[in-house]
């Protein structure tokens, strides 16, 4: 059992998580595999302070063998905007990630944070984005790219890079490692946070979960929350089925999607880390019912969730 405390945890033999409690806005997770003469990080963080903090922890680790590569998972900033701490590793994504990455560059979220808004949306900004100094970040972009699978050696050791999006984002990859029976998931799975899909569709999502579930890994490390095993994939699973079935019925009763995101009772699902985020997922769930519904644009999912909250 690994305790959700901020920092550095061993889950296997040289495999580590990186976590940040609460795992709401911004608050991700990492993972760093340690190979013979070499290691592979999973992930930056949020800004160059978080990240730095971060190499520091994973530096007496380390030992001499250097993070020759860093995988992005996707393409969210809090799993990519500290690339740049890693200079002299390739960093890895996938096509779609990367071509996803400069959609939501640091200067949009620092405009974000800087601009004189009003309420709700000031208090929202302020409480999903106002930790973080994005001012800081130029965002390194992956030097290489992969579609469907990439297996790597990592000083002897094999890890399994999976394609499984798109689901949270357009380009979603799992990280599996199969000698400490680990698997590193990035936002593809949350635990005890609500998910926001982003791209879906919400299939692919359910499938994405099946895919974690099948590699049986004793160790599931999420893009949030604390380190789980396959329960914490399995109550993932059940909230976008559950989030799917409640979308579709209020779709079909001629509800908007705001009006069926704050239709819907949470139930059991109230006291994850930032519901608000139903507004996102709800959204793409109506996008894919209907092709004809305009996709909104991320401030006005911003706006969107700022009311709900
Ligand atoms: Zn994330």
């Amino acid at each position: 059992m690994v305790s959700f405390d901020r920092g550095l945890h061993a889950v296997g033999d040289d495999v580590f998580a990186y976590l940040q409690p609460d795992g709401g806005w911004g608050w991700s997770n990492a993972g760093l595999v340690i190979g013979r003469d070499e290691a592979l990080l999973v992930d930056t963080l949020f800004d160059l302070r978080l990240t730095g903090e971060m190499l520091d922890a994973m530096a007496g680790r380390l030992a001499g063998r250097p993070i020759s590569r860093v995988v992005n998972t996707h393409a969210n900033g809090d799993h990519c905007f500290g690339n740049e701490l890693v200079p002299d590793a390739e960093v890895i994504s996938s096509r779609a990630a990367a071509e996803e990455m400069p959609g939501t560059p640091p200067e949009l979220l620092d405009q974000l944070v800087s601009a004189d808004l009003s309420e709700p949306l000031a208090g929202f900004v302020k409480h999903a984005f106002g930790p973080f100094h994005f001012d800081e970040v130029t965002l390194r972009p992956p030097t290489l790219t992969f579609d469907d699978r990439l297996d790597l050696d990592v000083g002897g050791r094999r890890v399994e890079l999976i394609e499984v999006g798109p689901a949270h984002t357009s380009g979603d990859v799992i990280a599996h490692v199969p000698d400490a029976s680990t698997v590193f998931t990035g936002d593809i799975l949350f635990v005890g946070v609500t998910p926001v899909m982003w791209a879906g569709p919400i299939g692919n999502w359910i499938a994405a979960c099946d895919r974690i579930t099948a590699l049986g890994a004793e160790t599931v490390v999420p893009g949030h929350g604390p380190v789980t095993g396959a329960e914490g994939v399995r109550r993932l699973r059940s909230y976008l089925e559950w989030v799917r079935d409640e979308a579709t019925r209020r779709f079909e009763a001629g509800m908007t999607a705001t009006e069926a995101a704050r239709d819907i009772d949470l139930g059991a699902y109230a006291g994850w880390v930032d519901p608000e985020r139903i507004v996102v997922t709800v959204a793409s769930v109506y996008r894919e019912l209907d092709p004809s519904h305009e996709r909104p644009n991320v401030v006005s999912l911003i706006e969107g969730m700022a009311a709900y909250r």
